[in-house]
């Protein structure tokens, strides 16, 4: 399949199916090309990330790992982890904040080089788990399959919600759900040419790294320890916020009609994306840190951005929400 057609379908309305819970959403593509397209992309790419893992490890055991290897593994984690976080997540699918078009560029190729689905697949896939949170229609939920169906044990559903979404036969539409991708020429170029940013962040990059400080043996280790190990090591941390996240730690905001939740070694390992509950409330919010103990540092990047001038109109909800109950608080107290 060629990438114009794979573009066509992705535009394409999603089918009726007998196999779907009776009160499934539109825009849910349930079997046909794009899923089958989708399913070999999820298995190449996770073949890639396993083998290679298994391999960084065996290597880590066997050669032992320096500097060189360990240097680049923070880097390029920490390079992705804000590209998912700032870059796909608050910037692309949220917008909660507006970048200039250089940070605009940057941040969706540090998202691209994550390996996590390309940004259109990602933003179109995460609204409508915003939309259906826990409910019929999200892509996502250790409670209920692709399909609406809800699992029969704990298990099943925390797979399912952990990796096993990728490989099932349903598929977000894009053309309900990511119009504005799909319309955005720098998306769109990103998402074309992701098998490039895949293998930049896996294999060229530490490659070279490798290769200038260690010679052809840290060449290797490095590609295979802090190329492939730490990208599969990335793509674990962020796929346990769909299912961590939805099943274990605290509810600061009991109120959402969804069951996530705040889980903070997870806050740590994402710099503040399992603040999920906090992020479910206010999912406009450009910093979605509630106390001083619930690290963030996706959301003082942005404001650190914002002082230096490079994203403007940071969106603040919880603020204003927070300035309208005082508000009208204070006016109950005047008349009574
Ligand atoms: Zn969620
Ligand atoms: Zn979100």
């Amino acid at each position: 399949m060629s990438v114009a057609d794979y573009h066509d379908i992705e535009t394409a309305a999603a089918p009726a199916h007998p196999d779907v819970h009776p009160d499934m959403p539109p825009g849910v593509i349930v079997g046909g090309p794009l899923v089958h397209a989708k399913l070999v992309e999820s298995y190449i790419l996770m073949g890639i990330f396993l083998s290679g893992s298994v391999a960084g490890l065996m290597w880590a055991f066997l050669q032992g790992v320096t500097w060189i290897e360990w240097s680049l593994f923070a880097i390029m984690y920490t390079v992705t982890t804000i590209g998912i976080g700032v870059g796909a997540h608050r910037m692309l699918v949220h917008r909660s904040f507006k970048p200039n078009v250089v940070v605009k560029f940057l941040l969706c190729a540090a998202a691209q080089m994550a390996g996590q689905g390309s940004l259109l697949k990602w933003v179109g896939n995460h609204r409508r788990h915003h939309l259906y949170a826990d409910d019929v229609g999200d892509p996502h939920s250790p409670y209920l399959d692709g399909k609406g169906w809800a699992f029969a044990t704990r298990l099943k559903g925390w797979l399912h919600a952990h990796n096993g979404w990728l490989f099932d036969d349903t598929m977000t539409d894009n053309s309900v759900y990511a119009k504005d991708m799909l319309a955005d020429p720098m998306v769109m170029m990103f998402t074309r040419t992701r098998w490039f940013w895949y293998m930049l962040s896996l294999v060229v990059i530490p490659g070279v790294w490798g290769y200038a400080f260690g010679g052809f043996h840290g060449m290797m280790g490095t590609v295979l320890f802090a190329g492939l190990l730490r990208g599969y090591l990335m793509v674990m941390s962020s796929v346990a916020v769909g299912s961590v996240c939805h099943r274990i730690g605290y509810r600061r905001f009991d109120e959402t009609r969804d069951r996530s939740t705040n889980e903070l070694i997870l806050s740590v390992l994402t710099f503040g994306e399992g603040l999920h509950n906090n992020h479910h409330r206010f999912p406009r919010d450009a910093y979605i840190s509630h106390a001083w103990y619930e690290p963030d540092l996706n959301g003082w990047i942005i404001r650190g951005l914002a002082r230096l001038g490079l994203v403007r109109d940071v969106v603040d909800a919880s603020k204003l929400h927070r300035v309208r109950a005082e508000g009208s608080a204070n006016a109950v107290e005047e008349t009574a």
